[in-house]
């Protein structure tokens, strides 16, 4: 039997990350997933994904995204793929309405993130100031924006395709289409039992299986942990498409007020090419828990989408209409607060895990395989520090 320094299990955007770092850096690394991806079952695909470099859900998370910037574009180097598409976020905030993440002072920490960071930036204190540089936004009085200049688009599949490429280049061994059953500490090592039976040995485990995770840490750990259903929806534009064009049109983020006591956010991306395929728009809801496995990925019923257009579309974006041509159904995994946790599984110090990231961990993925990769082969992480979102490091944010 084959032994490896680091079996990785799921290679979405934490696992192709980690296992492109791991094989470059020399170690024989087995990489397994159920599916083959990129794929469209889990929690990293529909086109595109934001990033951001000044990150409104604390300070600590911009070091992950500007590290990743840098790694993106040396993926791109390599592979001559298109990951990253840099035109900036736009963050717009009314007086009633900047909780985002389940961070209230989302809009507060941006600025300060790009002071610290030397993030490139625009404020706009007016709803006139906005409305003059970005009309397809119906802001009211009071909304206020930022600019982060060194955001802009992702494009996951692509990314994780990359990795992959470059992780087998590196010489991983990638196993696609096979599920992993049962992870065991051994004495010796950790042996690693997939539903077909084979049996893989390990010094180190990194469990990275997105919203599957929960089925293989410690009990104590999976009330963290929540899944849900969410919805991307691509609108038709009725008018004015050259103002979703990505020269005039950055992504999105707009938190609000569904209620005096709701709160949710749209976000949205400019156009991929040609307009009639219309315009990535989302926002995010509580949505029902689910189960991974039996999600229902069919389109939304009609009343549905007409009560997304009135409540999220119709009312920000007027250029907008309100025929959907587009839907898709990914998986959000949230922890408390929307943190995130990377850390060692408490049964056995060989077993990493690093969690799906509560709807925003795209953007930092290629940082977080990169210092994982380091850890897990005795190297201290050079560039980020993965210490904040330790296990020891939720209790703040626990709920009560
Ligand atoms: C709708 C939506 C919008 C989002 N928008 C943004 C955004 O704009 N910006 C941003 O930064 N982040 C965003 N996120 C969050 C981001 O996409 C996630 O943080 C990230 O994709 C999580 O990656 P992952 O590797 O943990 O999970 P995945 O990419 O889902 O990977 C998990 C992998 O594990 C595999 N696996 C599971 N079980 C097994 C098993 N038993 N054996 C083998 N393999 C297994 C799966 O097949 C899968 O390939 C969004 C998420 C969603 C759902």
């Amino acid at each position: 039997m084959t032994r490896y320094d680091c079996i990785v299990v799921g290679l979405g955007a934490m696992g192709s990350a980690a296992a492109y770092q791991l094989a470059k850096s020399g170690a024989r690394v087995l990489g397994i997933d159920k599916f083959s991806p990129p794929h469209a079952f889990g929690s990293s695909h529909g086109d595109t994904r934001v990033t951001r470099a000044a990150i409104g859900e604390g300070v600590e998370y911009s070091q992950l995204a500007l590290r990743s910037h840098a790694l993106w574009r040396d993926i791109e180097a390599q592979t001559g793929a298109k990951l990253f598409q840099r035109n900036g976020c736009l963050t717009i905030s009314g007086t009633d309405a900047v909780v985002m993440h389940d961070v209230d002072d989302f809009f507060a920490n941006i600025g300060e993130a790009a002071r610290r960071y030397g993030i490139p930036h625009q404020t706009f204190d007016t709803p006139d100031a906005i409305r003059a540089r970005y009309p397809q936004f119906a802001v009211k009085a009071g909304d206020r924006a930022i600019l982060d200049e060194e955001a802009g688009t992702l494009f996951p599949e692509a990314c994780i395709a990359a990795q992959l490429e470059l992780a087998a280049r590196a010489g991983a061994t990638l196993r696609r289409d096979t599920a992993v059953a049962r992870i065991d500490p051994l004495a010796q090592a950790v042996e690693v039992v997939t539903a077909d039976g084979q049996r893989y040995l390990a010094d180190k485990v990194l469990i990275a299986a997105g919203p599957w995770l929960p089925r293989f840490i410690a009990d104590e750990l999976n009330r963290h942990f929540t899944v849900t259903r969410q919805v991307l929806h691509w609108f038709e534009i009725k008018t004015n498409p050259e103002r979703f064009a990505p020269a005039n049109c950055p992504v999105f983020i707009w938190p609000v007020p569904q209620s005096r006591e709701v709160h949710s956010s749209l976000y949205g991306f400019p156009l991929d090419g040609d307009p009639s395929l219309g315009v990535k728009v989302s926002h995010e809801e509580s949505g029902g828990v689910t189960d991974p496995d039996n999600v229902d990925r069919a389109r939304s019923p009609q009343a549905e989408i007409d009560r997304v257009y009135r409540a999220y579309i119709a009312p920000f974006l007027p250029d907008l209409g309100p025929r959907c041509l587009r839907t898709e159904t990914c998986l959000y995994t949230r922890v408390d607060r929307s943190r995130f946790i990377i850390d060692a599984d408490p049964r056995d110090p060989r077993i990493g895990f690093v969690s799906a990231c509560s709807g925003h961990g795209f953007k930092h993925s290629a940082a977080i395989g990169e210092a994982l990769a380091q850890q897990m082969t005795q190297r201290r992480a050079a560039y980020v520090d993965l210490e904040p979102f330790r296990l020891k490091r939720l209790a703040p944010y626990l709920r009560a």
